[in-house]
């Protein structure tokens, strides 16, 4: 063993002596950048106790001793706020959401890799997102090259009155895939805006809340990433941001990321 896993096993059994109420999972990581112990929580994963490599046993269960009411506060708050993404099935009737409208999958066996048609069926006539036969995973991504068109040509749009009101020049946008943890970004270097396609399948008011987010950043007010100034652009733009950044916390872990089930 090397000295690190030695003391994280001597901290971990320290930890264990501690009695965690069950349902706790406390992983202990050593930072050799640390100076003190640190707790750190992201829904939907482990309890990290981050640990420099002189903390002693004893020191780390002092600090969870310390903080034993928070984690009984925080731990079931953030397991309610774990993801629980969305996982669809590539069969005909599956559901998709779109830019604020619900579309039925409709598999074709020639055509364009997808479309979105209007098709009768046994109750009248309604919007279908076909999707030509093939692999799961090419049906998958030909779904996403779809979100991504559309949700790149909505920001275009959506975005030119906030440039244009900001006076914000040159403002290039992406949509693409930015994995699991963030809904969009804002690089001041390449002055762009990148979106997660997943974006464009939640409802219109959080895919616009995502958006002016990163216009705001796209500002480029002063002070810190998230500070006042940010912060007045956004509630200048969009008085109700903090009611739709919250509802994106509830609604965003059910998003449909591109799972599917695979038979
Ligand atoms: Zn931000």
């Amino acid at each position: 063993m090397t000295e690190h896993t030695e003391l994280a096993a001597d901290i971990e059994e320290a930890v264990a002596a501690l009695g965690l109420p069950p349902g706790w999972d406390l992983r202990v990581e050593i930072r050799p950048r640390r100076s003190t112990v640190g707790l750190q929580l992201t829904p939907g994963e482990p309890v990290k106790v981050l640990v420099p490599p002189h903390a002693t046993p004893e020191r780390v269960a002092d600090v969870i001793r310390h903080h034993w009411g928070w984690l009984a506060q925080k731990i079931p708050e953030a397991r309610r706020l774990a993801p629980d993404f969305a996982v669809k099935t590539f069969v005909n009737g599956e559901g998709f959401y779109l830019l604020g409208r619900s579309y039925r999958l409709h598999l074709t066996d020639d055509g364009p890799p997808t479309r979105i048609e209007r098709l009768p069926h046994v109750l009248g006539t309604d919007e279908f997102l076909c999707v030509r036969r093939d692999r799961l995973d090419a049906m998958c991504n030909a779904v996403i090259a779809l979100y991504c068109d559309r949700g790149m040509a909505w920001a275009r749009e959506h975005g030119e009155q906030y440039e244009h009101h900001a006076n914000i020049q040159g403002l290039r946008y992406e949509v693409r895939s930015l994995g699991r943890r963030r809904w969009g970004s804002y690089s001041p270097t390449k002055h762009l805006v990148s979106l997660h396609w997943p974006v464009f399948g939640l409802p219109q008011e959080l895919i616009e809340y995502v958006l002016v987010h990163e216009l705001a950043h796209a500002t480029r007010p002063a002070g810190r990433h998230h500070g006042p100034a940010w912060q007045r652009q956004m509630s200048l733009w969009m008085p109700d941001w903090r009611q739709r950044k919250a509802a994106l916390a509830q609604v965003g872990r059910r998003a449909w990321m591109g799972d599917y089930y695979q038979p």
